[in-house]
Order: structure tokens, then C-alpha cells, then sequence
């Protein structure tokens, strides 16, 4: 009883923020325990203002051994908040603490885990050079993808 209650509730507020506006803006994507991402590339409107992203590691590996966050920068930057980040450490997500090439990120997860964010993409560049990234040590060369911001 209670699933559906929440079920309207939640079509309700899709009724009043048009469906399609809704999906664009939030965005789902799956690491597993091959080191991969289930999409090379994402693509939101800057237009939403916020987006949610959720980042579910499909896999059965704990986090220590395989985990995977989802990270977002200029592409120009990757490859230094990738390197900074292995110095981090797991208990700082491997993300350098302060970093401001990071726009947006998640916890490292293990698997059977799911994590959620919602961030700003109203100070992205349309059209502009964006890449995400898995900053676990020795995943970024295989888990990066292209961000689009339309
Ligand atoms: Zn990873």
C-alpha cells in the first residue's frame, strides 16, 4: 500500500514538471566489476539548472577491491584530479580534499551499492570540453566517458 502511495505521489510531481523535462534531468549509470561504465557518454541540458545522478556498481566486489565513483571535469583536468586523488586515499573517495577542478562527484562505492547526488550544471559551458571518471587508482584509463552539456 505504501509503494503505491509513493508511486502517485511521484507521477503527480512528474505531471507537474512535464515528463520529459523530468527524465532529462536526471541521469543513471552502472559500474560492475570489469572496470566498466554502462555508458561512454551522458548528455543534460544545462537548462535543468540541477541534475541527479545515480551511480549503481552492478558488481559483487567490495569497494576496497573494485570501487567506483563517478567524478566530472574539464577533460583538460583529468588526468591531474585523477593523480592527486590516488594520494587521497578511500576515506576522501580518492578525491583530493578542496579540489575545485572537481565539479561534481560521488562516494566510491562497492558492490550491490547505489549513491545518488544532485549538482549544479547552470556554471557548465555548452558545448564544453567535460569528462567523467571512475578515480579509484588504475580504473580512469578504462571508466571515463564524455559529458555533454547541451
Ligand atoms: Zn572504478
Amino acid at each position: 500500500m505504501k509503494i503505491i502511495q509513493t508511486s502517485t505521489v511521484l507521477l503527480a510531481l512528474l505531471g507537474f514538471a512535464g515528463l520529459g523535462y523530468a527524465q532529462d534531468c536526471e541521469l543513471s549509470i552502472d559500474g560492475n566489476d570489469a572496470l566498466q561504465f554502462s555508458a561512454s557518454e551522458l548528455t543534460v541540458s544545462k537548462d535543468c539548472g540541477e541534475v541527479k545522478l545515480t551511480l549503481t556498481h552492478v558488481g559483487a566486489l567490495p569497494k576496497s577491491a573494485m570501487g567506483h565513483n563517478w567524478v566530472l571535469t574539464a577533460t583538460s583536468a583529468a588526468q591531474a584530479v585523477v593523480s592527486d586523488g590516488i594520494g587521497a586515499g578511500l576515506d576522501n573517495d580518492y578525491i583530493k580534499p578542496g579540489d575545485d577542478r572537481v565539479l561534481a562527484h560521488t562516494a566510491i562505492i562497492g558492490g550491490g551499492e547505489s549513491t545518488t547526488i544532485t549538482f549544479s550544471v547552470a556554471d557548465l559551458e555548452v558545448g564544453g570540453d567535460y569528462t567523467f571518471l571512475c578515480s579509484f587508482p588504475g580504473h580512469f584509463a578504462i571508466m571515463n566517458g564524455k559529458f555533454i552539456v547541451t
